[in-house]
């Protein structure tokens, strides 16, 4: 083991010491510090300042009660979660999720995540992520509201245009988004738009926003099949998940000639082997908000499965885009098998550390989600752009600056894994590159 590479295992030992019972943190924070020891070596002063130690350190956490009545009456409490991990590049920068697996090691791994890949997008923003244990399913609008209120009385005074900016994640879209700035505003009696993205395009918020990380991750797919010769023209595709990445990024897809022949929710997966009809899922789960297994009512031919694996059926390009740790090492040898050509991660870590490995030995090309999956946060910093200049812009002009982005980062990502000797290895490519960045920041600053 050379010194930089004992250096950084002892960091990860301390890492687990000080955050017990966060297996998603340590897992991110691995999947970054292992590919660091090249950078080490060639840049002394990244190790003398502790670089990596202070980088692995949120700056701050806040954890705060979230009471909220149902429409009965009833009186529930929810945990919020607001973690600011890195502002060296610009204000803290991420989503908030709601969802009732969420606690502070998955917001912690999220955010950091998040540092890197808002450093891939080349945009001056930090990082940091946020939420609750809430469950918005099966709740109604008014609880619903009621939840955002409350949640957003604590949030408002940790955040700010050039302080904190959130936007959505799981389980918080336009409608969440549109609750929460609507309390902020009514609280600080201030209009300020610049202080939430992902909102509604008729009152401040971009265009292409909502499409923007689905689509974001097909770009990126297709340029990894380019640097392989090929195109996306009838590739099949599976897409897990049905929420907004999973969404946009089939419409994506299919506009490019691919055909999407499954896609999930957390129940069960369907298969429809002519193609799946999004207008169908974007009713059942847009507008319904109602389960996938739906979308048979109006496609009998079509497939519902409660309990196998959607990663079984043959393809040539997968995009998981639903959640973390959803495609384990059995999924990804049956892909391999399968003759997949392309894994492009729209969702947040969701290939296990064992299914990135056989990825990265195979001919498969993996995008790991810190670059596929940014195309959502750049283009909340275009929308950031958009409301400090009190401008608007045209789908077509937002939608091109985002391809831009995606393919910059692809050969960000490509170009530096073979600087340093791994050539087509994204993930490498992806953590040191955006590591680069942040790292050059911090040393700027001084100890801070
Ligand atoms: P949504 O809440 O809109 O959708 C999530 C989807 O994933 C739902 O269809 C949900 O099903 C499904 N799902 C959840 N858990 C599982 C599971 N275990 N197996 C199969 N399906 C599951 O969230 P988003 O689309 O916004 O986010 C999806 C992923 O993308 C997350 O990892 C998020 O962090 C990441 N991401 C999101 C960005 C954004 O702009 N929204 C930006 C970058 C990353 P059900 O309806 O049953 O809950």
């Amino acid at each position: 083991m050379t010194n930089a590479q004992q250096r950084i295992e002892a960091i990860f030992e301390q890492v687990i010491k000080r955050n017990p019972g966060e297996p998603e943190f340590h897992q991110a924070v691995r999947e970054v510090i292992d590919t660091l020891a090249p950078v080490l070596e060639k840049h002394p002063s990244y190790a003398e300042q502790k670089i990596i130690e202070r980088i692995c350190e949120p700056e701050r956490q806040i954890i705060f009660r979230v009471p909220w009545q149902d429409d009965n009456g009833e009186v529930h409490i929810n945990r919020g979660f607001r973690v600011g991990f890195n502002s060296a590049l610009g204000p803290y920068k991420g989503g908030l999720r709601f969802h009732p697996s969420v606690m502070l090691g998955t917001i912690k791994f999220l955010a950091f995540e998040q540092t890197f890949k808002n450093a891939l997008t080349g945009l001056p923003i930090g990082s940091g992520k946020g939420g609750s244990d809430f469950d918005p399913k099966g709740k109604s609008d008014s609880e619903v509201m009621r939840f955002c209120q409350s949640f957003m009385t604590e949030l408002y005074r940790h955040i700010g245009e050039l302080t904190d900016v959130p936007a959505g994640d799981m389980g918080v879209g336009a409608r969440e988004i549109g609750y929460l700035f609507g309390q902020y505003k009514r609280i600080t009696n201030r209009y300020e738009s610049g202080i939430l993205t992902g909102k509604s395009p008729s009152w401040g918020g971009a265009l292409v926003r909502k499409e923007a990380t689905g689509y974001g991750a097909v770009f990126f797919a297709e340029e990894m099949l380019k640097i392989k010769g090929r195109d996306l023209e009838g590739a099949k595709c599976l897409v897990s998940g049905s929420g907004n990445v999973a969404i946009y990024a089939m419409e994506k897809l299919q506009s490019l000639g691919a055909k999407v022949v499954a896609c999930s929710d957390s129940a069960g997966f369907i298969y429809d082997k002519t193609g799946i009809d999004l207008n169908t899922v974007k009713q059942v789960k847009e507008v319904e908000r109602q389960r996938i297994k739906n979308y048979v009512n109006e496609h009998p031919d079509a497939e519902y499965h409660e309990n196998d694996n959607i990663w079984d059926i043959p393809c040539d390009l997968a995009l998981p885009c639903a959640t973390q740790n959803e495609l384990d090492e059995n999924s990804a040898r049956t892909l391999i098998n399968n003759g997949c050509m392309a894994v492009s991660e729209g969702a947040n870590m969701p290939c296990t550390p064992e299914a990135v490995r056989l990825f990265l030995d195979s001919d498969v090309a993996y995008g790991p989600g810190k670059a596929a999956n940014a195309g959502g946060v750049a283009t909340s910093a275009l929308e950031m752009q958009q409301n400090a200049s009190r401008d608007s812009w045209s789908f077509e002009h937002t939608e091109k600056r985002l391809k831009e982005i995606m393919t910059n980062i692809h050969n960000d990502c490509y170009n530096t894994a073979e600087e340093f000797g791994y050539k087509g290895n994204y993930m490498v490519g992806a953590n040191i590159a955006s590591f680069r960045r942040v790292a050059e920041a911090m040393l700027a600053f001084g100890v801070i």
